[in-house]
């Protein structure tokens, strides 16, 4: 069984108590919502969801993948909910959400892979919680990318997410079942039907990966006019999963985002606890703004 490593003082994750944290996970229970917060046991629940900002992640919670740094459950999907559409813009709407994160698990059982169903939930959002910014982050995928894409693309989501999650060389170990290339089309793909629209990807540091790869990454993602980038440490959910490596200190942390920026990213998210929709929200409003 892998080791675990003792966090650094860096990583410190405040318990979560706070009546912004109860009110918000009231409502998901009773929305029947699921929170890629929780179910990738996020270290920044407490202070999102205190602030009520949460990522919501449709499509049920068993996934058909089995990523080796991910804690979601894999196995045989359950039946879609036809409520969760309404159910996520209610959610919007009640917590007056002026940005929304939404996720998915893979759904490769489904012929879409689950493109229609992300398209119902942007548009009940638009038309429940109309003042809410939607921030999708997908799945790749497989075998159906392009129709999958543009039925998404043309619901006119703001911001258009997807995680490249590592190097390429570290794919078959830590994202099997995904390859590199696929998802950086699949971004590429996004700006070409829309430029309107952002695109954003993401990728966990600790996992063995060389800094040169991660400039590498930072060079394809800006080919493939990619807008924003988030880098966070990559945390070890159970002994089961993947070992961290090592960890990047906050230091670390800075000087590549200072590269990514230099790199022409429109946004860059670098520190050990950003992750995917790490303050999504306030970041997309500052850079409106802009
Ligand atoms: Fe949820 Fe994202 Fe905040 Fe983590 S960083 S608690 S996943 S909103
Ligand atoms: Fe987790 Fe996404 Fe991989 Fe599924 S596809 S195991 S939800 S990271």
């Amino acid at each position: 069984q892998a080791e675990r490593r003792r966090k650094p003082d860096w990583i410190r994750v405040k318990a979560p108590t706070s009546k912004g944290y109860a009110e918000t996970r009231r409502l998901m229970r009773d929305l029947k919502l699921n929170t890629v917060c929780e179910e990738a046991a996020c270290p920044n629940i407490g202070e999102c969801w205190t602030k009520k900002h949460a990522t919501v992640m449709i499509l049920g919670d068993v996934c058909t993948r089995a990523c080796r740094f991910c804690n979601v459950k894999t196995g045989m999907p359950r039946v879609l909910d036809p409520m969760e559409p309404v159910n996520v813009a209610t959610a919007a709407a009640e917590m007056g959400l002026e940005h929304i994160v939404i996720t998915s698990v893979d759904r490769d059982d489904l012929p879409d892979g689950g493109a229609g169903h992300f398209v119902k939930v942007i548009q009940e959002l638009r038309a429940r919680a109309p003042n809410t910014t939607i921030e999708i982050l997908t799945p790749d995928f497989r075998g159906k990318m392009k129709r999958a894409v543009a039925q998404i693309v043309e619901a006119r989501p703001d911001v258009y997410n997807h995680n490249l999650e590592t190097v390429p060389r570290l794919y078959p170990t830590v994202r099997p079942g995904a390859r590199y290339y696929a998802s950086l089309r699949l971004l590429e793909e996004v700006k070409n039907l829309d430029p309107s629209i952002f695109t954003k990807s993401g990728i966990m540091l600790g996992l063995g990966e060389q800094r040169l790869e991660i400039h590498q990454v930072m060079d394809d993602m800006r080919s493939a006019d990619i807008d924003f980038l988030t880098m966070g440490q990559y945390l070890q959910p159970t002994p089961k999963h993947h070992k961290v490596i090592d960890f990047v200190t906050p230091q670390q942390f800075d000087a590549l985002g200072s590269i990514a920026r230099a790199k022409g990213f429109l946004q860059v998210a670098s520190s050990p606890l950003t992750r995917s929709s790490y303050h999504a929200g306030d970041d997309f409003a500052e850079m409106r703004a802009a």
